[in-house]
């Protein structure tokens, strides 16, 4: 656990999130500023700072199996989904704890901006 870092305080319980599910591996909870009717985050309980500094497979794979295993639950993945990693500054990351965006419920424009 990292004491500064907003999503390990959430994972150990200390600051409250809606949470949708969790394992031995990761956690889900809806987004706190949602951009589509359906946007959640899931994030390995183990603290790494993103995508940049991951080196389990193992850790990155269960990551994606929850994604897609709460789209399904969800029930946006007949209509389709988008799982987003952003990665460092020009990524758009401003929470530097590994987190995959699932977002659903509506279509998604592409490129993104
Ligand atoms: P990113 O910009 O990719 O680092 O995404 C961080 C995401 O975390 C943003 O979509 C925020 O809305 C979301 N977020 C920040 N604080 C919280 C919180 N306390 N609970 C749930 N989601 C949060
Ligand atoms: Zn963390």
């Amino acid at each position: 656990m990292a004491a500064d870092c907003l999503f390990c305080r959430i994972v150990s319980g200390e600051i409250p999130a809606a949470r949708i599910a969790e394992n031995e591996h990761c956690i889900a909870f809806r987004d706190i500023n949602p951009q589509a009717p359906t946007h959640f985050l899931v994030i390995p309980r183990q603290h790494v700072a993103s995508l940049d500094q991951v080196t389990s497979a193992e850790l990155a794979g269960q990551v994606l199996l929850m994604a897609a295993a709460l789209a399904r639950s969800e029930g946006i993945a007949p209509s389709g989904y988008r799982v987003v990693l952003n990665t460092n500054a020009d990524g758009g990351q401003t929470v530097y704890h590994l987190h995959a965006h699932v977002l659903g419920g509506r279509a998604l424009h592409w490129p993104p901006g």
